[in-house]
C-alpha cells in the first residue's frame, strides 16, 4: 500500500505530484494558504467588449482605487499584474522577509505563481540535466505525461535543436500579424542568422489550440493577462480541481505552515501551521511529507524546522534564479499598421542563441504587443508623458519585447537563512551575481540586437532593461539532489537526507538552472518523484 502523503502547497509542483500519487491509488492531504481568485467576468466577451459591457470597466481594469495605474515618475517593470490577479500575491498576515541583491516574489494562492504565468514550457536536454543525479530518459517520459495533462502547443522547427521533442504537442496557436511578419523576415535571413548561432521558432506554450477535457480552445479574446475565461491558458488550479475529484484527496486551505515537528529520531511526526482565520496553531499528523510550497517557502519551512527541532540556525547556499533582460523593439516592417486586440496576448515566438557550451544556451521569448498593459512601456520612453503617449500610439502595432533568459549555477555566495531580529523567524535572502555575468549579458544583448536588426527590428537606445535577480521567479538550488550523500542535500528522488519521510518536490532540489523557464521541468520532476518513490 502507498503511504499516505501530506503535500504543502497547490502550485505547479504540488498539484502534479498529488495527481500522480492519487492515480496510483494513494491518499493525499494537501495543506495550503490557498488565496482564491474571482470567477472570470463575462466569459464570452473580448477585451474590447469588456470595456463597453462591464458596469464598472475602470474598476475592473484599474482596481477600485485605481491602484493599477502607474503615475509619471514611477520606475516600474515592463510587466504589470492587473487587479483581477492581485490575490496571487496576497500574503498571510505577519508574513515578511528581507533580502539583499534579490527581489523575490511569493504566492499564497490556489495554484501558486503559475496562476499568472505566461505558459512557456521548455523541456531540458541531456546537457542541461548533466548535474542532476539521474539520466535524461528518466525525466523525458514525464514531460510527455505533463504535456498530456496540461496541453502544450508548439511544433518541430529551428528551436527543436535546443528542446528535445516529447509526447503530444498540440498544433500551435495562430500567429498574430506581427509575429507572422517576424517569421516571414526570418525565412529570408535564416541562413545568415543560423551561421551566427541564432534561431527563431515557435515557443512551446501551455495554451490550448483545441479543447482538452472541460477546457476550451483559445478563441483569441486577448484577455490572457486578466485571466483566461475559457480555461485555454493552463493554470495549476485546474489540476487542483482534478485532484478534488478523487476520494483519497483532502484539500485544507487557510493554513500557513510554519514548521515540521520531528520529535525523537529523524522522522517528521506532524506538520505545524497557523490557521489564517483565528491565528491558532494546528498540528497535522503525517506519514510522508512532500514540501511543494515554492523553493523559497519550502526552504523557509525546512530552516524553521531545523531551528526548532534540532536547535540549528543554518544557512542554505546555492540559491539560483535566471537573470532576465527585457529588450523592447520596433519592427520597421509593421510601422503604420493597426494592431488587433483580438489576438493571443503572450509570446508565440522564441529566439535561441547557441553557445560554446550547451549549458550556456541563451533563451528568448518574443512577445509582440497587443493588449498587454502599455503604461509601464510608455513610462520608460525618455520623453514627457504626452509625447511618449502619442509616439506609443503611432508605434503600437510595431512594438515587441524579447525576454532574454540566462542560466544560473549554484554558488556559495548566494544563500537563504532565517533572520534573528523578529519574534517569528523570517527569511533572509542574499544574492550576488557570477563574476562572468556582465560579459555574458553584454554579449547576449548585442547578439539579440543584431538578430533583431536582421529581422528589420531596432532596439531603441537605452531601452534594454536588466531585471533585478528574483524577477524571473525561477527559484532553485537550496537543497540540491546529489548522488553523494551530504548534509542539506536530497537523494535522486528528492528525499531529504535530514528527515527520512520528507520529500522536497519543487525547485529547491535543482542542482543547475538552465536558461529555459523552469515550470514544465518542475511538473515533470514532481511526477517523476511520485512515480518512483511512492510505490
Ligand atoms: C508573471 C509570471 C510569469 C511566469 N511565466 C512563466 C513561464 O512562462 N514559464 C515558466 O516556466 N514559468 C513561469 N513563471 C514561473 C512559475 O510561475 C513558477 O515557476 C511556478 O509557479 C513555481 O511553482 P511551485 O509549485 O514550485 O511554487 P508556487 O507557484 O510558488 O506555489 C506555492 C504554493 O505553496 C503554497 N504555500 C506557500 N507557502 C506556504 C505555507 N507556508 N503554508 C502553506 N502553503 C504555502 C502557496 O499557497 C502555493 O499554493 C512565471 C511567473 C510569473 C510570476
Ligand atoms: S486569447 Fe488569451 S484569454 Fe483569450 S481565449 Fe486565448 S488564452 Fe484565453
Amino acid at each position: 500500500m502507498i503511504p499516505a502523503v501530506t503535500v504543502v502547497g497547490s502550485g505547479a509542483s504540488g498539484v502534479h505530484f498529488a495527481l500522480s500519487v492519487l492515480r496510483k491509488g494513494g491518499t493525499v492531504r494537501m495543506l495550503d494558504v490557498g488565496r482564491r481568485g474571482r470567477v472570470p467576468v463575462l466569459p464570452d466577451a473580448s477585451l474590447d467588449d469588456l470595456k463597453t459591457q462591464l458596469e464598472d470597466p475602470a474598476g475592473y481594469f484599474l482596481g477600485p482605487r485605481y491602484g493599477a495605474a502607474l503615475l509619471p515618475g514611477v520606475d516600474d517593470e515592463y510587466y504589470g499584474i492587473p487587479p483581477s490577479k492581485d490575490y496571487v500575491f496576497d500574503p498571510p498576515g505577519g508574513f515578511g522577509h528581507s533580502s539583499s541583491g534579490f527581489a523575490p516574489l511569493f504566492s499564497f494562492a490556489r495554484g501558486g505563481l503559475a496562476e499568472v504565468w505566461t505558459g512557456g514550457c521548455y523541456p531540458l536536454n541531456a546537457d542541461e540535466l548533466e548535474d542532476f543525479p539521474f539520466p535524461h530518459a528518466d525525466l523525458a517520459t514525464h514531460y510527455a505525461e505533463v504535456a498530456r495533462r496540461i496541453g502544450v502547443t508548439g511544433e518541430e522547427d529551428d528551436l527543436s535543436r535546443f528542446m528535445p521533442t516529447h509526447g503530444p504537442l498540440l498544433p500551435p496557436i495562430r500567429l498574430d500579424r506581427h509575429s507572422d511578419t517576424l517569421m516571414s523576415s526570418y525565412a529570408r535571413v535564416r541562413e545568415r542568422l543560423n551561421r551566427r548561432g541564432a534561431y527563431l521558432g515557435r515557443t512551446r506554450v501551455a495554451t490550448l489550440s483545441q479543447p482538452l477535457g472541460t477546457r476550451q480552445a483559445c478563441d483569441h479574446l486577448g484577455r490572457c493577462l486578466w485571466g483566461c475565461p475559457r480555461g485555454a491558458l493552463y493554470t495549476p488550479s485546474q489540476t487542483l480541481l482534478e485532484c478534488q475529484e478523487y476520494q483519497g484527496f483532502e484539500y485544507i486551505s487557510g493554513i500557513d505552515v510554519t514548521h515540521l515537528h520531528v520529535g525523537a529520531g529523524t522522522r517528521v511526526r506532524t506538520i505545524v501551521g497557523r490557521t489564517l482565520d483565528t491565528g491558532a496553531e494546528r498540528e497535522f499528523p503525517v506519514d510522508r511529507v512532500a514540501l511543494a510550497a515554492g523553493a523559497l517557502q519550502s526552504t523557509r519551512i525546512f530552516l524553521a524546522s531545523m531551528l526548532r527541532e534540532a536547535g540549528q540556525r543554518i544557512r542554505l547556499r546555492g540559491l539560483m534564479d535566471n537573470r532576465q533582460v527585457l529588450m523592447p523593439f520596433v519592427n520597421l516592417t509593421m510601422l503604420g499598421q493597426q494592431f488587433s486586440p483580438d489576438s493571443y496576448q503572450y509570446h508565440l515566438l522564441g529566439l535561441g542563441l547557441d553557445a560554446s557550451s550547451p549549458r550556456d544556451y541563451v533563451h528568448g521569448q518574443i512577445t509582440t504587443l497587443k493588449t498587454a498593459l502599455v503604461h509601464p512601456l510608455i513610462q520608460k520612453l525618455p520623453l514627457d508623458l504626452s509625447t511618449s503617449t502619442s509616439i506609443f500610439r503611432a508605434l503600437h502595432a510595431a512594438l515587441g519585447l524579447v525576454n532574454v533568459n540566462f542560466r544560473d549555477t549554484r554558488r556559495d555566495d548566494n544563500y537563504v537563512e532565517l533572520s534573528a531580529e523578529h519574534a517569528a523567524p523570517r527569511l533572509h535572502i542574499h544574492y550576488s551575481p557570477d563574476a562572468d555575468e556582465p560579459a555574458r549579458v553584454t554579449s547576449a544583448i548585442s547578439r539579440v540586437k543584431r538578430s533583431l536588426l536582421s529581422l528589420n527590428c531596432v532596439v531603441p537606445p537605452g531601452m534594454a532593461h536588466i531585471r533585478p535577480m528574483g524577477a524571473s521567479v525561477h527559484y532553485a538550488g537550496t537543497l540540491p539532489m546529489s548522488r553523494a550523500a551530504a548534509p542539506f542535500t536530497t537523494t535522486e528522488y528528492c528525499q531529504s537526507r535530514e528527515f527520512d519521510n520528507l520529500f522536497l518536490v519543487d525547485g529547491a532540489t535543482f542542482p543547475f538552472l538552465p536558461a529555459k523557464n523552469i515550470t514544465f521541468t518542475l511538473m515533470a520532476n514532481a511526477v517523476r518523484v511520485a512515480e518512483a518513490a511512492f510505490q
